[in-house]
């Protein structure tokens, strides 16, 4: 063949050539452009027995990211985030990179990928902190890199067990926030325990009577009488177990035909 035949590469051949092996290597993870299929739940596998401290927890993560870096050759830890079951949320790849998680070409290009800190080897129920983290790590990549509402667990994209029957349920559901009870309301028994609600209940009274007390200043007295019964009357009402805005309108019903 002659010489000729073959143009000799070019610098942007050279450059087209290694960014191609970089990509297939994934030496480095590039950007996600359409995550369409938002991100995709997995978790650790055999794991391990819980409960373990969460001073550990960094520990496993940096286990994770030499095992996918030294043995695997990646260019980082495969997941986007990685959340713990004490509510922790970290940081792989961030919210700007694709994952090498996900199974294949396909899914890295259009699923973020985000590990529960969990596995077989735990055996116990998935805590909820667990649950919340992971979603926080949901939420960023929605938020901030574009996933879309769709939700996978890994078995979705390849055959495995990944992210465990209970989790990948939760995935289905679409991996809504542990329900949490509104708390009990303490209702004040005393005086005292009213303190900063009738502060409060005081400055909405203040506001109520400043046009009469700067007409006149006479009334101070009589002002500050009604301060006292109000506060009384409101004392009673909120160990009745009355709330502040009831209380505050009813306070207001009874002091305002006095001078109106
Ligand atoms: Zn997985
Ligand atoms: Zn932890």
């Amino acid at each position: 063949m002659a010489e000729t035949d073959i143009d000799p590469p070019t610098a942007n051949d050279l450059e087209n050539e290694l960014t191609a092996l970089i990509n297939k290597h994934s030496l480095n993870p590039t950007h996600t452009p359409s995550p369409t299929e938002g991100v995709t739940v997995h978790y650790e596998g055999d794991g391990w027995v819980w409960p373990w401290d969460h001073s550990t927890c960094d520990d496993k993560v940096r286990a994770m990211q030499a095992y996918h870096m030294d043995i695997r050759g990646w260019s980082d830890i495969a997941y986007n985030y990685l959340g713990c079951p004490h509510n922790y949320c970290y940081e792989g790849r961030g919210y700007d990179r694709r994952s090498s998680a996900n199974g294949n070409e396909y899914a890295n290009s259009v699923s973020f990928a985000v590990q529960a800190m969990w596995g077989e080897r735990a055996g116990a129920k998935v805590p909820d902190n667990l649950k919340r983290a992971v979603r926080f790590g949901i939420d960023l990549l929605r938020s901030k890199g574009g996933a879309s509402s769709k939700l996978h667990g890994h078995r979705d994209w390849k055959s495995t067990s990944c992210p465990g029957d209970e989790l990948y349920e939760w995935v289905k559901q679409g991996c809504p926030l542990p329900y949490v009870a509104p708390p009990t309301p303490t209702i004040p028994t005393t005086p005292e325990e009213c303190v900063f609600t009738l502060e409060e209940l005081g400055t909405v009274i203040d506001q109520k009577l400043q046009k009469y007390t700067v007409a006149d200043n006479n009334h101070d007295g009589q002002v500050i009488a009604w301060h006292v019964a109000a506060q009384a009357y409101a004392s009673k009402r909120f160990a009745e177990g009355a709330d502040f805005e009831t209380v505050k309108n009813e306070v207001w019903n009874k002091i305002s035909p006095l001078w109106s």
